[in-house]
């Protein structure tokens, strides 16, 4: 049996985050998510919380350097040994290079690259409706995979907020420095053999079911 070690890409919005989570629980491996670690940061009001939170909230991205060594921070906690799902990393090639050499010195290797390909129509009406749990960042959509009790999280009973950052007008830019920014590492990866690509999918109710399938047929369970 393989190692997972994933990566998930995807526009924001794609569902990544779901899918990320869900593979999680499948392979029981931990979910790598700069996002959560930078609001958790911002939540903190740690100097990399107040540094993140200038460019998060105009849908810029944070510096490579800042978010590679977060990333490496975390990486090397002993929860990922058994393999690790990145989330929203890399989001550039800069990034993916960093990262080559982080997995290196932990003398890993990625295993695949999850690529959710979803339109960009599809992308705003995703965005425009989504909240996220308070508590333990739990992601759900108003119209598409509602919460139990309006408001409140299925998971923790945390209370559910829609981000600062999912505003109409900062979503049109983070889908453009996707464009611009992220998207080059499909074919960057696709050179290296490791994408595997899987449809939209609207509702986060089959995810788990969804995920099982596909790490069996990645050889990871
Ligand atoms: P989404 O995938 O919906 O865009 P995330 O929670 O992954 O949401 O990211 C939110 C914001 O955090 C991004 O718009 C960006 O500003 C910052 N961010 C997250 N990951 C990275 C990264 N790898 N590099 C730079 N900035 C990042
Ligand atoms: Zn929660």
């Amino acid at each position: 049996m393989k190692k997972a070690n994933l990566i998930m890409l995807g526009a924001p919005g794609s569902g990544k985050g779901t899918r990320a989570v869900a593979l999680c629980e499948v392979l029981n491996v931990v979910q790598v998510a700069t996002g959560d670690l930078f609001r958790n940061n911002i939540k903190g009001g740690t100097e990399l919380g107040k540094l993140a939170k200038s460019y998060i909230d105009k849908g810029e991205l944070v510096p490579d350097e800042v978010t590679a060594s977060m990333v490496k921070d975390r990486l090397q906690q002993p929860d990922t040994q058994k393999g690790f799902i990145l989330d929203g990393f890399p989001r550039t090639i800069k990034q993916a290079e960093m990262l080559e050499s982080i997995l290196k010195e932990l003398g890993e290797e990625i295993t695949a690259v999850i690529f959710l390909d979803v339109p960009d129509a599809e992308i705003v009406k995703r965005i425009s409706g989504r909240v996220i749990c308070e508590k333990c960042q739990a992601p759900y959509h108003k119209e598409y995979s509602p919460s139990k009790v309006e408001g409140v999280c299925d998971k923790c009973g945390g209370k559910l907020y829609t981000r600062d950052d999912d505003k109409p007008e900062t979503v049109l830019n983070r889908l453009e420095v996707f464009r611009k920014n992220t998207f080059p590492l499909v074919e960057f990866y696709e050179k290296k053999g490791l994408i595997v690509r899987i449809p939209p999918e609207l509702s986060a109710e089959g995810a788990v079911s969804d995920m099982r399938k596909l790490s069996q047929e990645l050889g990871l369970l």
